[in-house]
């Protein structure tokens, strides 16, 4: 049995002022305890975020870097989330490979680092438009987690949460089909199980990421290797709490 997990990603939006708001309304409202929650907000309001939210919501950076500390301007250090009480990062989100550049061994880098540190991982792949008509969608998640694979030992791979994200659907409206969200969470599934170990095929969450509303949820979240889900621009609002909700 796999606990549902809904994670918020904030990306590069809000203020104090509407992060305040957004941490309060969640609070507030009747949440599934059996759903875990973690929502990402912009590092400068980490420990903001951390101060603000119920002990039952976890908080996650967007992105760490994986040296220890040093001349690295502008980055965060795993050692630096945890002093802010922080237990959980994003990392390979496919903004961060596409518009900086970030590479396959680079996540995986990050993930190795951020698991031998102390947090959880929400690990993000997902293909490109072109490379799902080129039929590589296996290929490309396979790759992704393949660089992964090679850093973690089969005790590590219970630090990481696995968002399938396919680009395409990210922003745009264009939700995967339950059947497609489905057909690749189980082949990923299949990957764990080949190699890394049965055990960890069974006990990973798979969550889907990429236009998810509280209009989509609950049908996706029926599917048998759908954990859960990872919200951009529907965390920012009160549908989120819907989202948490989709197995009520
Ligand atoms: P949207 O829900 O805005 O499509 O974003 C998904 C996402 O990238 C979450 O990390």
């Amino acid at each position: 049995p796999r606990q549902f997990f809904v994670g918020g990603n904030f990306k590069m939006n809000g203020v104090a002022d509407s992060i305040k708001s957004i941490v309060s309304n969640i609070n507030k409202a009747q949440r599934d305890p059996s759903t875990q929650v973690v929502i990402a907000p912009p590092a400068i309001y980490l420990t903001l975020t951390r101060e603000l939210a119920d002990p039952s919501v976890g908080v996650a950076a967007q992105n760490v870097f994986d040296r220890p500390n040093g001349a690295f301007t502008g980055e965060l250090s795993v050692e630096q989330l945890k002093d802010a009480k922080i237990d959980w990062t994003i990392v390979g989100h496919s903004e961060r490979r596409v518009l900086l550049r970030e590479d396959d061994d680079f996540v995986a880098r990050k993930t190795k680092a951020a698991i031998d540190g102390g947090l959880s991982v929400i690990l993000c792949i997902g293909e490109s438009l072109e490379e799902r008509e080129a039929n590589k969608t296996i290929d490309v998640v396979t790759r992704q987690l393949g660089a992964v694979a090679k850093l973690l030992n089969e005790q590590e791979w219970s630090k990481v949460v696995i968002a399938y994200e396919p680009i395409w659907a990210i922003g745009t409206g264009k939700v995967a089909t339950t059947a497609q969200a489905q057909e690749v969470h189980a082949a990923i599934r299949k990957w764990l199980g080949e190699t890394i170990s049965p055990a960890v095929a069974e006990n990973t969450r798979i969550i889907y990421g990429g236009s998810v509303s509280d209009g989509n949820c609950r049908e996706l979240s029926k599917e048998k290797d759908v954990d859960g889900f990872l919200v951009g621009g529907a965390s920012l609002k009160p549908a989120f709490v819907d989202i948490i909700n989709s197995r009520l």
